[in-house]
């Protein structure tokens, strides 16, 4: 089969490697779709990880073999020609982490139950993919009327629900989501969805309009410094002055971009005993400067969140099967297989129109 090989730092090839072979209670899938994620993209450009490896973890596909001893459970609650989608992490729930609900930190969590071959590492960028018992549990069947992309994101949904659950919000509270890329509006709708009130900043028009149809209240351009209402009845109210109905403070602020400019604003804007929410620092050593009163007297908590939590899977796969959070509107470029390199290239230099960039191997109808 083809398959895009890491060979080292930003170079990927696209090789002839075996088709996996499966063992007991494990099955094999042919890849449909895979989105590309930052977290591959920064593993591929500085070269973090000892190649050779084939990256992909946000991957749907089609059941074509299922192991001897498929009769157990869970393997038994699949057929071959299911459409599904697939987790490549799955906890332990034993743990001292899982016991205090953060899997992220569980050793079985961290490895990597999917491959295309070589050091396990996903696979989704390849035409098959061995999926090994222990993440049986996160596969997911696709409905029929859902298609293969809103399988694949279910992962990074997922992970974006985790986090939101991570902020002691109330119905009616004050948002501020900096950054509207793919991850940034998926904060953007599920925040609405819960009843908050989302302020969506980025630097781009194209993403600000987007984000008004995700949800946001209000929008603002972050070079600019209006800031402006989605509803019309505080237009009309606000007496043309638009900014009037823009809040200035915060309970809460996500930052799903790495910037130190974002940060201080959030512990700027949040008010006390508020929130700030990092999504998108996952460069270690990166330092900055906090103010630590406002931790400590204005009890404004810094908290961060990485990767998904196992438990909302149900809930995730309902929010967008049922398109509540709809992520069609999100995928905007498709390449396939054979470029998946510059699928990589595009996700890790946004354009005005790139939001989620995916590698497709889906006839094309
Ligand atoms: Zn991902
Ligand atoms: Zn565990």
């Amino acid at each position: 089969m083809r398959a895009a090989v890491y060979r080292g730092a930003n170079d990927l090839r696209i090789e002839t490697v075996p088709v996996p072979r499966i063992g007991r209670n494990e099955l094999l899938v042919r890849v449909a779709t895979c989105g590309v994620c930052p977290t591959d993209i920064k593993k591929i450009h500085y070269g973090t990880v000892p190649p050779p490896r084939i990256f992909g973890h946000e991957t749907a596909g089609t059941i074509v073999k299922i192991g001897a001893g498929g009769t157990s459970v869970p393997a038994n609650r699949f057929k071959i020609g299911d459409r599904v989608s697939l987790h490549h992490h799955v906890p332990c729930m034993d743990c001292h982490f899982c016991r205090h609900h953060a899997f992220a930190q569980c050793a079985q969590y961290k490895q990597t139950g999917i491959t295309a071959g070589f050091e396990p590492a996903g696979g989704g960028f390849a035409e098959y993919v061995r999926v090994m018992p222990f993440v049986l549990p996160g596969v997911v069947k696709i409905p029929a009327k859902n298609s293969f992309e809103e399988g694949a994101m279910l992962e990074p949904v997922n992970t974006v629900l985790k986090a939101v659950k991570r902020l002691a919000l109330l119905p009616g509270d004050n948002v501020l989501v900096a950054g509207q890329g793919p991850i940034g509006l998926m904060f953007t709708r599920l925040l609405q969805l819960r009843g908050m009130n989302v302020l969506a900043t980025d630097l781009l028009e194209s993403r600000l309009r987007l984000a008004k149809e995700f949800g946001a209240k209000w929008t603002q351009n972050v070079g600019q410094a209006s800031c402006l209402s989605s509803s019309k009845k505080e237009k009309n109210s606000s007496n043309g002055d638009r900014r009037d109905a823009c809040p200035t403070l915060q309970d809460a602020a996500v930052l799903a971009v790495p910037s130190d400019a974002a940060l201080k604003h959030a512990f700027k804007v949040v008010r006390g005993a508020g929130q700030i929410l990092l999504f998108a620092h996952t460069k270690r050593g990166a330092l900055t400067e906090v103010d630590l009163a406002s931790v400590c007297v204005d009890e404004k908590d810094l908290v961060g969140s990485y990767s998904a939590d196992f438990t909302i899977q149900k809930e995730v796969a309902r929010l967008v099967f049922s398109r509540q959070m709809d992520v069609r509107g999100l995928i905007t470029h498709r390449f396939a297989l054979d470029h998946t390199a510059e699928a990589v290239e595009l996700a890790s230099h946004p354009t005005v129109e790139s939001l989620k960039v995916i590698v497709s191997q889906e006839p094309k109808s």
